[in-house]
């Protein structure tokens, strides 16, 4: 039995594909009609754990969009935040004026959050840019920051699948589940 069937059997279900996929379809025509109808978005989908909730998302968008990719580590293989970011990869094209979505898995601490509001105000200069999270687990925030939107309020557990991992598995699941501790 490799580690990760002996893991998903602790894993306890949280918010099921369901109740996912409802979320979805309620947030994306909310998000949506923040742009005007006739303009672009570009998504910047912050990898790895935004893969999933990004790609579903944008399927339900109308408007045409440009899917952007960027990557930043916090957790490595813990299940706290090491509060040490990690920008791997920041490469984006130029973003000048343009309607910008963040898309995020999970806003814990709010470092992440934090350090990408900065720097698409200091360096990109979009003409609007939100932020939007799947999760969010209020009460572990260290830096006052909230989403624009966000599908789900969790407790301070650590959480994997729909995109989210623990160490490295997990993420085709297509629920959220948590780790009883
Ligand atoms: P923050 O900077 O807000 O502390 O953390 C943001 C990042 O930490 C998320 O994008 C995610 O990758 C990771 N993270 C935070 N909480 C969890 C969790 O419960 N499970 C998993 N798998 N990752 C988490």
């Amino acid at each position: 039995m490799s580690d990760s069937d002996k893991d998903i059997k602790n894993l306890k279900l949280l918010i099921s594909e369901k109740e996912i996929q409802d979320k979805l379809d309620e947030m994306a025509p909310k998000i949506e009609e923040c742009f005007p109808p006739d303009e672009d978005i570009y998504t910047i989908c912050v990898l790895k754990g935004s893969v999933i909730f990004c790609s579903d998302l944008v399927k339900r968008f109308k408007h045409n969009v440009q899917m952007e990719f960027i990557r930043i580590s916090s957790y490595g293989n813990e299940t706290k935040s090491s509060n040490n970011l990690q920008a791997i990869d920041l490469t984006l094209p130029n973003l000048n004026n343009k309607n910008v979505i963040i898309v995020e898995d999970i806003i814990d601490t709010g470092l992440t959050a934090r350090f990408l509001t900065d720097l698409f105000k200091i360096k990109h200069h979009p003409k609007k840019v939100l932020f939007v999270s799947l999760l969010n687990k209020k009460c572990a925030r260290q830096i006052e920051i909230e989403p624009d939107f966000y599908g789900f309020e969790i407790g301070n557990k650590f959480v994997a699948g729909y995109g989210l991992d623990y160490k490295g598995y997990f993420r085709n699941l297509p629920y959220i589940g948590y780790f009883e501790s």
